[in-house]
């Protein structure tokens, strides 16, 4: 089971923009107040042009991980997204707590959220990503059930795709492993996500790591998967409510500069690696 990138393609590089807008705040912070929904009003006014120039200048094609309530909310940013030419992926209905959802409810959003974005995208979305990164015993049958290709929310590789697998629970004698899943993941880090390392969140979440911090960060990642992981994906997640801040913008700028410096990095979209992979 390996990816074997295209000749001259060292390393992958996935941009995923999560495009949530005011419904982050609405699904997982729980708060609906205006002034939590202006943050989330920055993010599809401010933060998109920012994020989509950005990602013009360097020639970056990746994902906009989009919950059908942005593009329902935020119609014309929406539009900017979708002219743009990257890949939109399902990314919830509106930003739902998936570890708190009974099946029956977690089934008829997924239902929802795909038809919602058949509408607005005019095509089945192909690839997911779990709001807030975290799934129910359920949701991967759920996903392979509705025909998802790949999914991008899991943790239990940094730069290789991997099939995930179901797990059943036994405290005493072990976790079992189910069998592979049809749903291949590409997997994500919270250590190279911009939103716990930006976002102030009272009570929650301090936020507001100095920019150097995360440019290291994200810039060691990239060093390690290219000099040892060749074939890999190194799998960014921003927000633009984030992302598009003065400091991180430009930050992130450089981060786009470095790794575009860097020979047979590929900047893609998920579903592009898809015929790169053999199990
Ligand atoms: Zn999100």
């Amino acid at each position: 089971m390996a990816l074997q990138l295209p000749h001259g393609r060292r390393l992958a590089v996935n941009i995923g923009v999560d495009f949530d807008a005011h419904s982050a705040w609405m699904g997982t912070v729980g708060a609906t107040s205006p002034g939590f929904l202006s943050r989330g009003e920055f993010d599809a006014v401010v933060g998109v042009p920012r994020v989509l120039r950005a990602l013009s200048e360097y020639g970056v094609v990746g994902n906009f991980f989009t919950p059908t309530h942005t593009m329902a909310t935020f119609p014309d940013s929406f539009e900017l997204v979708l002219e743009s030419g990257h890949e939109v992926s399902a990314h919830g209905c509106w930003h739902e707590p998936i570890p708190k959802l009974a099946p029956d409810e977690e089934q008829r959003l997924l239902d929802l959220q795909i038809a919602q974005h058949e509408k607005y995208v005019g095509k089945r979305p192909r690839g997911y990503r779990s709001p807030a990164w975290d799934f129910t015993d359920h949701t991967l049958g759920f996903l392979e059930a509705a025909g998802f290709e790949w999914d991008s929310s899991l943790m239990g590789r940094d730069f290789e795709p991997y099939r995930p697998r179901p797990i059943v629970l036994d405290f005493e004698a072990g976790n079992q492993f189910g069998p592979a899943s049809s749903v291949l993941e590409f997997p994500v880090s919270w250590h190279l996500d911009d939103f716990p390392a930006t976002e102030f969140i009272p009570g929650m979440n301090a936020g507001m790591e100095s920019p150097e911090t995360i440019y290291q960060r994200w810039k060691d990642h990239l060093d390690f998967a290219y000099e040892r992981v060749p074939n890999g994906v190194v799998s960014i997640t921003v927000h633009p409510q984030a992302i598009g801040r003065a400091q991180y913008i430009l930050m992130f700028e450089r981060f786009l500069r470095y790794a575009s410096g860097l020979d047979g990095i590929w900047f893609t979209n998920l579903s592009a690696l898809l015929p790169h992979w053999t199990d």
